[in-house]
């Protein structure tokens, strides 16, 4: 393994507004030898996801930020080639948070092993993963779904998105998805078995598109997007409607704040439940998440999208591409052959 070389992207300077190729460089490092209690991993997969723009901005949140002139970090699914640690041996297939790179030399409990048999390894970035962990805590915990109820998603065709509809049709709800194609919107309806979808984009008035598709209004509205989507989710809530507030990507490369719902008033009158979360605080969920996903996807319920990008040297257009809705489902970049050759 002696002079063995990783491309990793890094960042360059920190993004104003949308973010450019050129806010990245390619560059390689020499790959480091495992040391005592470390393994040597090569990187297959790497997720690109929205919340990644946040850390490219110099603030406090809930992870620091990127630094610039520094390797970038997010999830990556790969195979052990060297082990130095009795918890991993070569050949394990695990994920990390050490992404962004072709290979990685860290210490054995920052990976974990990763059960190829009860999905594609890819599908732990996606489906299987953060944004199908995501999906489950939010419509289940902060959204509180009880069977049966009406669920409005927006980025509905997304890696999060597609997983909350499916959950929630399986429960035996009203699911209305909104996306940003006819594309994206005819494989909601006819893949993922929602009821309605709404192209956003070509739809004229969003308001009155879901007070149309919602006359008896919404009990859960799991929010991806932010801005003209939250108003008119607030406008057709019922009285007691939950509101999951997931994310809000229409607003991430806004260089101003935003405008607050201009009718966020309804809250009160409707008692309305607006609450926000971060995946990483309901962890506690997952053996229940892995219990319900085994079923569906054993079952052929759950069905996803993946839109991949081959190479490292791919990624931040990879990434780009989650502004534009140029990815259908999970975004995900192929660093390297599943099998070493
Ligand atoms: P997606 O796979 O949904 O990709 C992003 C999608 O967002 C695009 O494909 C596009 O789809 C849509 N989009 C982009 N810009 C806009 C815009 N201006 N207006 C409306 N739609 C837009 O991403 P994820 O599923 O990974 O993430 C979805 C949301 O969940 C994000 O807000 C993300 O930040 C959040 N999230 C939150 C987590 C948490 O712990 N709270 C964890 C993981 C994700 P389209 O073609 O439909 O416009």
């Amino acid at each position: 393994m002696s002079n063995l070389v990783s491309k990793e992207i890094r960042l360059k300077s920190r993004p104003v507004g949308m973010p450019k190729d050129s806010d990245f460089d390619l560059a390689s490092t020499e790959v480091k030898q495992p040391g005592a209690g470390e393994v040597l991993v090569r990187n297959i997969w790497m997720t690109v996801d929205p919340y990644m723009r946040g850390r490219m901005m110099d603030r406090e949140s809930y992870v620091p930020p990127f630094q610039i002139g520094e390797v970038l970090q997010g999830g990556a699914i790969g195979q052990v080639v060297e082990s130095k640690s009795d918890k991993l041996k070569a050949g394990d297939y695990v994920q990390s948070m050490w992404g962004w790179r072709e290979y990685a030399t860290e210490k054995a409990e920052t990976f974990q092993k990763v059960d190829p048999s009860l999905g594609p390894i890819e599908a732990y970035l996606g489906t299987l993963g953060m944004p199908g962990m995501t999906a489950y805590a939010g419509l289940f915990r902060i959204g509180e779904l009880k069977d049966g109820d009406s669920v409005f998603v927006s980025a509905a065709s997304g890696a999060v998105g597609q997983v909350v509809c499916q959950l929630a049709k399986a429960h035996g709800c009203y699911v209305v998805g909104s996306a940003g194609s006819d594309d994206k919107c005819e494989w909601l309806v006819k893949e993922a078995g929602i009821d309605k979808a709404i192209n956003y984009k070509t739809c004229g008035d969003l308001n009155k598109a879901v007070g149309a598709a919602f006359p008896k209004g919404i009990d859960v509205y799991f929010e991806n997007v932010g801005g003209a989507h939250l108003e008119a989710a607030i406008n057709h809530m019922k009285p007691f409607g939950r509101l999951a507030l997931c994310g809000m990507i229409s607003q991430y490369n806004d260089t101003m704040p935003a405008p607050g719902p201009s009718n966020i008033i309804m809250a009160v009158g409707k008692s309305l439940k607006l609450q926000g979360f971060i995946v990483s605080n309901h962890l506690d969920m997952i053996p229940a998440f892995y219990e319900e996903m085994g079923k569906l996807i054993k079952s052929g319920e759950m069905k996803w999208q993946e839109t991949v990008e081959e190479g490292i040297e791919n990624a931040p257009k990879a990434f780009l591409k989650l502004f534009t809705g140029s990815n259908t489902g999970k975004m995900l970049v192929k660093i390297g052959p599943d099998k070493a050759v």
